[in-house]
Order: C-alpha cells, then sequence, then structure tokens
C-alpha cells in the first residue's frame, strides 16, 4: 500500500504545487504516493460558510473553529484510519530528518494547515493531533509547511529517488552535516578541485569526506555533534 496523504487547507489550489513537479510529480504520477485535498469550508455550517471567529478572551485576528475542523478532520480519517493526524504549527515540535523517515515508514499522513491566529486547542486535544514545526519562523500559513513535510517525506519513499545510497549519505542522515561537492571543471577562476578526490584512493576520498563533514559540522551546527545517536532522533 503506497502513502497516502490528506490535505485539509482553505487553499486546496497551492496543492499539490511544487509536489506536481520533479521527483515527487513523477512519484505521484507512477502511484507511489497519493495526495487528497479536502476544503475545510465545505464542513461549515451557517449560512456564510465561515470558519474562524473571533478569540475568547479578546486580541487580534481569529481563530479557526473546532466544530468545523473536528468535521472536516473526521470525515478525512474516519475511525479506523490508522494513519498520524498532523498540524503543521510553530508551536509543533522542529521536524527531524529522523521523524521524516518514520513517517515514510508509515501509511500516510492527515495534515491540517492552519490559518490565522490559529486552530482552537479544544480539536488539537480531542482530534489528537500531533504538532510540528518546519522552523523558528511564522508563515501565513500551513500550506507551505504541509508541502515541505510531504516533499522531504516523498522522496524516501521506496522506488522515488533513483539512486538510494545518495540518501544515506546526506546531512542528518548520519548525524553530520554533509562533505563540500565538486564536479567540473577541473578549474574554476583560479580554484582547482581538491586533489584527493580526482585521486581515484576511494579510501582516501571517504576520510576526507568524513573530515570535512565533522569540521562543516563544527563550524556551523555543533548541536547536532552532542545530539547522541542519529537513530533516537
Ligand atoms: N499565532 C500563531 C501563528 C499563526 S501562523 C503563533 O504565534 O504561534 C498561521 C498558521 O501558519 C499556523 O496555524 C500554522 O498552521 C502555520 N505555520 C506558521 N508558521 C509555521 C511553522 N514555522 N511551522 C509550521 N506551520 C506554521
Amino acid at each position: 500500500m503506497s502513502f497516502r496523504a490528506s490535505v485539509l487547507t482553505l487553499y486546496p489550489e497551492m496543492f499539490p504545487g511544487a509536489l506536481g513537479l520533479s521527483l515527487a510529480g513523477r512519484a505521484l504520477e507512477r502511484g507511489d504516493w497519493s495526495l487528497e485535498t479536502h476544503q475545510i469550508r465545505d464542513f461549515a455550517t451557517d449560512r456564510h460558510r465561515s470558519v474562524d471567529d473571533t478569540p475568547a478572551g479578546g486580541g487580534a485576528g481569529m481563530v479557526m473553529r473546532a466544530d468545523v475542523l473536528a468535521r472536516a478532520i473526521d470525515h478525512a480519517a474516519p475511525a479506523g484510519d490508522t494513519r498520524p493526524k498532523l498540524l503543521m504549527s510553530p508551536r509543533g515540535r522542529p521536524l527531524t530528518q529522523a521523524r521524516v523517515r518514520q513517517f515514510a515508514e508509515g501509511p500516510g499522513a492527515v495534515i491540517v494547515c492552519g490559518r490565522f491566529e490559529g486552530v482552537d486547542q479544544r480539536v488539537i486535544e480531542t482530534r489528537d493531533l500531533e504538532e510540528i514545526s518546519i522552523g523558528d519562523y511564522i508563515l501565513s500559513g500551513g500550506e507551505p509547511a504541509a508541502l515541505v513535510l510531504l516533499d522531504a517525506v516523498v522522496r524516501l519513499l521506496p522506488g522515488v529517488m533513483g539512486n538510494a545510497v545518495s540518501g544515506e549519505e546526506e546531512s542528518f542522515e548520519s548525524g553530520l552535516l554533509e562533505h563540500p561537492h565538486y564536479t567540473r571543471p577541473q578549474e574554476f577562476e583560479g580554484r582547482s578541485i581538491p586533489e584527493v578526490l580526482t585521486s581515484g584512493n576511494h579510501a582516501k576520498i571517504a576520510e576526507w569526506r568524513r573530515e570535512k563533514a565533522r569540521e562543516l559540522t563544527a563550524q556551523r551546527r555543533p548541536d547536532l555533534l552532542h545530539r547522541g545517536d542519529p537513530s533516537s532522533r
């Protein structure tokens, strides 16, 4: 069974968006994964089809209603649906490559895209939504975050990436950032490719890459060096 994504959004036209092209787009056409969108507004019941209301306690902005969102979630993921239910949210746990890998090994995901100030806390609790952040900055809506999450997951699905090995050497998979890359021409604006890379000595090349990866990680992301076993993240 292939990975099934259901996205709940006020802007279904944003999907598949970038995921309709290139690697993810071809995988979608092949059926390596599937994507359905649900217009949250279709689950409003009042005359104006409203999905949001003013925040209890006052303050700026609007909040997405728990009842409307709950109906949309129950429709997209009826009882017995084992897929994780996610809410894209800057308050969520930051997304990691390890969590992405877990999603890719699972049956799919039901993804709620927030808008306005956010969603009523009660729907997060009653529908057991896992809040996921894609970084410490604020987007105008959850849709680009859902596209980011799905992009990261889809490329790991069986058969999607041509060269499976390249995925395993990538940044974060080993707990380190990746080494620098070079390709032709041999000489570019007075800079040559490091000699070891053209030596043909594979053991030396591997050692050079490991060393560069450690150096880069220490300079740019020392936090990664102290995280322990990458498989536990
Ligand atoms: N008032 C909220 C921000 C709302 S932004 C706060 O201060 O926490 C509107 C919507 O965009 C959110 O409901 C969420 O779905 C999405 N969003 C914004 N930033 C995000 C991020 N860093 N990661 C994931 N989703 C995000």
